[in-house]
């Protein structure tokens, strides 16, 4: 009977372990290491370098042989687990990372163990993304025909909703493609904006000088009489505007754009609007805070990130697009191989597959992690933590105002703080010199991990608090050593220059 079965030559393979209990007893130390890791996180370093002969031992041929699962454990946990970018420490406050959860460590394992892709079909995974892309929509105001999709962060979602903008206002696009507008159509954003949305109007054809970029008035928001006279200017000059982007929280001060009259001003020359809320946009989950970002649930799209202010594991963005038809509009493609829909039966089933909303077919199962962290900390406990960030950069601020030798280079509105050691002695260049080496300082030391950034021309030390492990009190230990650094290092320069 199975003589004919290949089996009997060379027997099957799968690739699960020999021996599960091994497996099994390998596994569980692995999650009491990553336990370890981050209860005992205030400890240690804020970061390490990985040291060249570690580099050069992850730069190695591919592996023709496998080895023990235990053994590549061991290799991972002393070549590559003490390296981490340092995010998930209480004193990293560097460009806008999220410090991740506790919770979010068992979300990605039980995320592995299904392994799902929701790409589309009917099963629970699509219907946990559908469950948290509808909490998205209530955060935000947006209405019940609003669609959303989980994406790998605002980059992805700016682009998606640019795509969708640029589909809705040029006609047979998708077909046509960009001949008969490309070098006409214009996008505003103000000059404090985020560069994911230029990278993305590069990518849809329209070239990064479609970008009118809009001057920003003292609070570092985009100067909303100057947006009028810019799009007047262009139409008379026989460009089209499209589309305008609302910053809710800028990368380098914070500020937040007033999207209300941004909002009015699309409505009024028929331009879609779209905010980039990567950080900011989740402020809408305080009381407190929301009032900042009125004029948000006007939004035509709206991108934001759970992994930065709302501390998911990486990666997790959404973008949401109030007129869900024209989202799908945007991306549906029917090939029989991926035919669906209603009326279908089993696993087919199901109208609206989420690679109907964006260019990914096959994607993870993100919305996993972050409905359990909705589940375990509810909104409300998140709202608490993003106001605490918010206090905690208000105190920083207030260090800095009463040192003498420091200074605040941007008004404080959330949870950014920008500012410089600038003793009076020394030139402007000298000053930018000590703080970019005051920070690598910082890096280096292992103490803190503030990044830097430039604020009108002046290299600033720049503090983004996005981290649910920060206290106060780290705050201050930053302000000590900037000030210790910063005075060690001047001395070192007047004791060069008087030898
Ligand atoms: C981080 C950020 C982005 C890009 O988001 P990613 O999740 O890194 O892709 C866009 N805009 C702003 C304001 C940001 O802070």
């Amino acid at each position: 009977m199975d003589s004919t079965n290949a089996s009997r030559c060379s027997p099957e393979i799968s690739l699960d372990p020999d021996r599960w209990e091994d497996f099994r007893h390998a596994a569980h130390r692995a999650l009491d290491d990553a336990l370890d890791l981050i209860s005992t996180i205030r400890e240690g370093p804020v970061w390490r370098r990985m040291p060249d002969e570690v580099r050069e031992e992850l730069r190695e041929p591919v592996p023709r042989q496998g080895r023990p699962f235990e053994e590549v454990y061991r290799r991972f946990a002393d070549c590559i687990l003490p390296y981490f970018t340092g995010n998930i420490h209480p004193r990293f406050f560097g460009w806008v990372h999220g410090t991740g959860q506790a919770g979010g460590i068992v979300a990605e394992m039980m995320t592995a163990a299904m392994n799902a892709n929701c790409g589309g079909r009917d099963h629970g995974a699509i219907h946990v993304e559908r469950a948290v892309i509808e909490w998205c929509k209530e955060i935000f105001g947006f209405p019940a025909d609003a669609s959303g999709l989980l994406v790998s962060g605002t980059s992805m979602a700016n682009l998606i909703a640019l795509t969708v903008a640029r589909n809705a206002y040029v006609p047979d696009i998708r077909a046509a493609g960009l001949v008969e507008s490309g070098g006409r159509l214009a996008v505003y954003a103000s000059v404090e904006a985020h560069e994911s949305s230029v990278k993305a109007l590069e990518m849809l054809g329209l070239g990064s000088k479609a970008l009118r970029k809009i001057p920003v008035d003292g609070d570092f928001r985009m100067d909303v009489a100057l947006l009028r006279q810019q799009i007047a200017e262009d139409r008379a000059a026989g460009m089209e505007p499209f589309c305008a982007i609302g910053s809710a929280g800028t990368v380098n001060t914070g500020a937040v754009d007033d999207l209300d009259a941004i909002a009015t001003v699309c409505a009024d020359e028929g331009m879609w609007f779209h905010v980039d809320g990567a950080f900011g946009g989740l402020c809408a989950l305080s009381d407190r805070l929301r009032p900042e970002l009125r004029g948000i649930e006007r939004a035509d799209s709206l991108g934001f990130d759970f992994h930065k202010w709302m501390f998911v594991q990486y990666d997790a963005g959404c973008v949401l697009v109030r007129r869900g038809d024209l989202h799908k509009a945007a991306f549906t493609m029917r090939p029989a191989y991926l035919k669906h829909g209603k009326g279908q039966r089993g696993l087919a089933a199901g109208a609206d597959w989420p690679c109907e909303f964006g260019p990914e077919l096959s994607r993870g199962f993100r919305a996993l992690k972050i409905w359990f962290a909705m589940q375990e900390h509810g909104a409300e406990r998140f709202a608490r933590v993003i106001e605490q960030n918010c206090a905690q950069a208000r105190h920083l601020a207030q260090r800095v105002c009463a040192e003498p030798d420091l200074e605040l280079l941007a008004p404080v509105k959330l949870n950014v703080v920008c500012f410089r050691f600038a003793p009076p002695e020394l030139t402007p260049e000298a000053v930018d010199e000590l703080n970019e080496a005051i920070v690598a300082d910082l890096h280096e030391s292992g103490i803190a991990a503030p990044s830097t950034t430039r604020v009108r021309g002046r290299l600033a030390i720049r503090t983004a608090i996005t981290n649910h492990r920060s206290r106060q009190a780290d705050l201050d230990i930053l302000i000590d050593h900037v000030l210790c650094m910063g005075r060690a290092r001047v001395q070192g320069m007047v004791a060069a220059g008087s030898a």
